[in-house]
This record gives C-alpha cells, structure tokens and sequence, in this order.
C-alpha cells in the first residue's frame, strides 16, 4: 500500500510492502519494507501539470480545456441546467509581434489571459485554444449572462494598455459567444463549433466586438 504524510509543510510519499516471515509453518514475525517514493511522485504530478498546461500563461491547454468541459457539461446535463462558451480571439495580433516583439506579444498574450482571469468566477473554465485563441465554459449560466462577461472582457482589454520596455500596447478582442438552456441536445465540439461561428462574424462585422 502507499501512503503519504506532511511533514513541515511538505508531502512525502511512501510505498509499503508487509511480509509475514514463517519459520516452521508459524508465522513468527513480518518484515516491513518502506520506500520513500516522494521523488517520483513529485516527478508524476509534475507530468500532469506539464501535459494539461499552456507553458507561457499557465491556463489550460486546448486538451485539458475539452476534458473539463466535457465534465461540467455531462453535470449540467444531469441537472438541465444552461451552459454557455465564449470563444475569444485577440484583433491582429501579428502587427503586435511585427511592431514591438515576439517577447512583447508573449507578455501581451500572459497580460490578456490575466486579466480575463480577475474578472471570471472560479467554477469558470479557460483555456488556451491555440495562438492567440481563448476559450471560456461558463457552467451554469444562460446566453444573456455570457455576453455580458463578454462585453466586460471586451471593454477591459480595450480599456488596458500593456507596458513593455518604454511601450505602451494597446490590444482588442472579439468574441463569439454561445450559449443554451436545452444542453442536452449538444457536445462540446459543438459548443466549440457554434461559438467559433459567432466569433467569424463579430471579425466579419469589424472586430472588437461580440457576436452570438
Ligand atoms: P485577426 O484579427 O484576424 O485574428 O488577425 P491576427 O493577426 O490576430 O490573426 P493571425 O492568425 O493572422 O495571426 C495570429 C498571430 O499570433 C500570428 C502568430 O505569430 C501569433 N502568435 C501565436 N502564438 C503566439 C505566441 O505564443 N506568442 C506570440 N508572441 N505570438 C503568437
Ligand atoms: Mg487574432
Ligand atoms: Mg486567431
């Protein structure tokens, strides 16, 4: 059996093996093997965190972000409650790495997730879909709710300016957002789907906005 203990603030790990020692057909003892297997296990959680996070903002990672979301929709399955994704894409964002830097459109990317961070509740989920491509489940909440926190996302990026070196970079975003009460008759692929669409229009319709 393995078991764990905390010792000053630390969790150690241990793998324990119990043996019965038989002399004579009577057992007249056991043998205990304890091995400390805290190293490895701090290496296996490592993995994990490694495999379902996007290194540079540390959110989840499109794989993760699909895997958690499938979960909060078979929940909102089984008490029919509404759901709602908002599918969010920074407005040209190749002029900001042409303008002022890979490395200045890093930090914009880590300002951006940041900042949408502070303004979501924690049962929200985000996720780095690709690029400069976001994706937010919001469980237990209809599509009226979501493009208000769309719009306040909206406004706030508008709003911000990014300081790098001696710039200041100014950023805006559009979003596509979906949203439903019958969460039965759809998967999050097409939650994805639905929401990808409204964000084709709101950059149709001249960026910097949010569309359904
Ligand atoms: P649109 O308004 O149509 O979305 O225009 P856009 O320029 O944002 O879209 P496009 O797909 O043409 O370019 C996305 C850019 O995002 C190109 C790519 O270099 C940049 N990008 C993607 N991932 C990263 C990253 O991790 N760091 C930085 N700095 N740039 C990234
Ligand atoms: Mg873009
Ligand atoms: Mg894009």
């Amino acid at each position: 059996f393995e078991l764990s203990i905390v010792k000053n603030g630390k969790s150690m790990y241990f793998s324990c093996r119990l043996s019965p020692v038989i002399r004579k057909k009577t057992t007249i003892g056991k043998t205990v093997v304890i091995n400390n297997i805290t190293k490895h296990i701090e290496l296996l959680n490592q993995l994990e965190k490694l495999a379902s996070t996007d290194s540079l903002t540390g959110i989840n990672n499109r794989r993760n972000f699909i895997e958690l979301c499938k979960r909060e929709l078979s929940k909102a399955k089984r008490y029919s409650r509404p759901s709602s994704l908002i599918f969010m894409d920074i407005d040209h964002f190749k002029n900001v790495n042409d303008r002022f830097g890979h490395d200045a459109g890093d930090a914009a990317l880590k300002n951006i997730v940041n900042l949408c961070l502070g303004s979501i509740r924690d049962s929200d989920i985000m996720g780095r879909l690709g690029g400069e491509e976001f994706a937010l489940f919001l469980p237990d909440t209809d599509i009226h709710e979501a493009i208000i926190l769309a719009e306040k996302l909206r406004c706030k990026i508008e709003a911000n300016q990014i300081e790098y070196s001696s710039y200041n970079i100014a950023m805006t975003s559009s979003f596509g957002v979906f949203g439903t009460r019958h969460v039965n008759q759809f998967d999050i692929d097409l939650f994805l789907k639905k929401a990808d669409l409204a964000l084709y229009i709101a950059k149709e319709n001249g960026r910097n906005r949010v569309e359904t």
